[in-house]
């Protein structure tokens, strides 16, 4: 059973927190103090502006105060409610504070600067590990307090270390948004690419483990409390392709173009996936030229993309077709597929126009959808 969990590891001089705050229904709070005293060091590998100045800190007492609630309703409360309760168990006190499950220290004095109400995004640290020449290993700390196993994958290229946390955000995000978790051998979208998730202990890897999360974590929460989510190890599941890919770097590199693209014009904006469909024309590209429109989807299986030539010999017209295959005969497509409808793109000799002034920007009213 998934459980929501919010896990503080609290530092004093000797002053105790205070237990006895209002928790709403359904939420489940004990205060308990560390005993052994596990303090983090340095090996610890936490996150944040405090990392380092926690560990120089040698406090006479802790604390783990500890919030749970099933899943049911929203996730964004939990954590809001979890927020305020830790802000008031804390009011007026001094010393350090530590996230466990992200691994984020903080100090007790700067509580009510940590967010209010969390986006998926806060509640986690991503962990960037140098591989050599085999780049980068990215690992999440926090998504086991949305009782959703924690995942790790491998890239290549510094310029992707933003997209890596982009994904992992994204994970969090579904997670938070539903009852449901990504477990071994699903499938998930990220933009125009498919993620597959295989459990990191393999098909035997089932129940709850501790065994995949930071010695810390394991040191400071008792399994009464915390048996273990897990792990899942993330690939990109290649249409056509046998094998699944272990490498990110080219999923995450389209997801960066785009993102460019974007930015560029100020929009946002989300890529279709490769498996909805597009309309396109047989004789797009080449000597006949390239032109696209993106128009509002009709239906999920909809991209809202039409890509044809410029200057046909003769007139035709265009056929549904996926994106997927559209974009192995004209991959100078796919940086601009998550441009927004309303946008439309033309190629010329010296680049692409793109027109975006129909394309609704985030700013504007909602009723101008019309
Ligand atoms: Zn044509």
């Amino acid at each position: 059973l998934a459980l929501l969990s919010s896990f503080f590891a609290i530092y004093t001089d000797g002053p105790a927190p205070r237990g006895d705050v209002a928790v709403p229904r359904g939420i489940e709070l004990s205060l308990a103090q560390l005993d052994p005293l596990v303090v983090p060091g340095v090996e610890a590998g936490l996150f944040g502006p405090h990392a380092n100045e926690i560990v120089r800190f040698k406090p006479r007492a802790g604390y783990l105060l500890s919030l749970q609630r099933d899943t049911k309703g929203s996730a964004g409360t939990f954590f809001a409610d979890a927020q305020r309760i830790l802000a008031e168990s804390v009011e007026r006190m001094n010393g350090w504070g530590l996230d466990v499950l992200k691994l984020y220290p903080f100090p007790l004095s700067g509580v009510s600067e940590l967010p209010d109400d969390p986006f998926a995004e806060d509640l986690i640290s991503v962990g960037f590990h140098e591989q050599g020449d085999h780049g980068f290993r990215a690992e999440t700390f926090g998504l086991a307090k949305l009782g959703q196993r924690e995942i790790s994958f491998t890239f290549s290229g510094t310029e992707l270390l933003e997209d890596a946390a982009i994904l992992c955000s994204h994970l969090a995000d579904y997670a938070m948004g539903q009852a449901r978790r990504v477990e071994h051998k699903q499938t998930m979208s990220f933009g125009f690419d498919k993620l597959l998730f295989l459990a990191a202990g393999g098909d035997d890897d089932v129940g709850p483990s501790r065994v995949w999360h930071a010695p810390l974590v394991v040191q400071l929460l008792p399994d009464t409390k915390f048996p273990g989510v897990g792990a899942l190890r993330v690939l990109s599941a290649v249409a056509g392709a046998e094998q699944p890919r272990s490498d990110l770097t080219d999923v995450l590199h389209r997801a960066l173009e785009q993102r460019l693209v974007l930015e560029e014009y100020d929009l946002t904006g989300e890529s279709p996936h490769q498996s909805t469909s597009a309309r396109a024309c047989d004789c797009l590209g080449g000597a006949n030229g390239l032109k696209g429109e993106r128009r509002e989807p009709q239906s999920m299986k909809e991209s809202g993309w039409t890509f044809s030539c410029v200057n046909p010999g003769v007139p035709h017209a265009t056929k549904l077709v996926t994106l997927e295959s559209l974009a192995a005969r004209a991959p100078e497509i796919l940086k601009y597929l998550a441009l927004p409808p309303g946008c439309s793109l033309l190629w010329t000799p010296t680049g692409v126009e793109v027109d975006a002034h129909k394309a609704r920007r985030e700013d504007e009213e909602d009723s101008d959808l019309g």
